[in-house]
């Protein structure tokens, strides 16, 4: 190749890049824009989104979770189920136990792929493509965060030594208060709503880790949070900011005017 047209190549290499750049650049102020305008039309769920979440969720299923299934199925020995159904008292202190037990293992495992850059860029971002959450952004996971989640549930029960109906029955419930924080929506008869504790999360904590990702790094509840300081309050319903988050805001902004 003569030296004319190598120059010629490389020009043209470096303008299309620039107007890549530029496109971006014009697509974030788009944004940016539609943000101050209408901070609830980025929020809207479209068809475009579910597609793209029930494709990953799918192949996740079918690649990871079906062979797991069918491999415990193979390998895992038979459980001998006893005589006698568990206690409804130990029923359910083992479940809600075996919760937090996952809550703990769960928050430092999210808290160092959000600190460390490696693991955040290459693992846990997948999951924080939607930075406004709906069921179906429960599961899209990267494969990684996938087996870990799954491996963690599977294997939470073992420590009390629970009742195979106890192991089933949590099962189902850490699911069921996975997609509740994600659900993107702050219905009054949700726990979280009716525990005076504060000590559950819910959806409106999760739905703010998904904006501010560096705060609410705990999956159900609020206690390590609130401990050592990653703890953000939620949004009211309809988008708006509550006093609570107002007042962190604020609170947030002059740390870092007096840095
Ligand atoms: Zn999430
Ligand atoms: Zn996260």
């Amino acid at each position: 190749m003569d030296p004319m047209s190598t120059i010629n190549a490389t020009n043209a290499t470096l303008k299309s890049a620039a107007e890549a750049l530029q496109e971006e650049k014009r697509l974030l102020q788009q944004r940016q824009r539609q943000r101050q305008q209408n901070p609830l039309s980025l929020s809207q769920v479209t068809a475009d989104l579910i597609y793209d979440t029930l494709y990953l969720t799918f192949w996740n299923h079918i690649l990871f979770i079906m062979p797991a299934a069918i491999g415990q199925m193979i390998w895992v020995l038979p459980t001998p189920l006893p005589g006698e159904a568990p206690t409804i008292f130990e029923f359910v202190w083992h479940q809600i136990a075996a919760l937090f037990v996952f809550d703990f293992q769960y928050y430092v495992w999210h808290l160092t792929h959000h600190k460390i850059r490696f693991l955040y860029r290459h693992i846990h971002a997948v999951h924080h493509r939607y930075n406004s959450p709906f069921v179906w952004v429960t599961q899209y996971l990267h494969p990684w965060e996938l087996v870990v989640v799954g491996f963690l549930t599977t294997t939470n029960t073992w420590f009390f030594n629970s009742h195979p109906l106890t192991v089933w029955s949590y099962m189902m419930v850490s699911i069921l208060v996975s997609v509740e924080a994600h659900i993107g929506f702050d219905f009054p008869f949700l726990l979280h709503n009716l525990d005076p504790t504060g000590t559950i999360g819910g959806s409106p904590k999760h739905d703010m880790h998904h904006q501010k990702p560096l705060t609410n790094f705990q999956p159900f509840f609020n206690h390590f949070d609130k401990l050592f300081g990653s703890y953000c309050p939620a949004m009211s319903a309809g988008g708006k900011k509550s006093k609570a988050l107002q007042d962190y805001e604020r609170k947030v902004k002059d740390c870092k005017k007096n840095l």
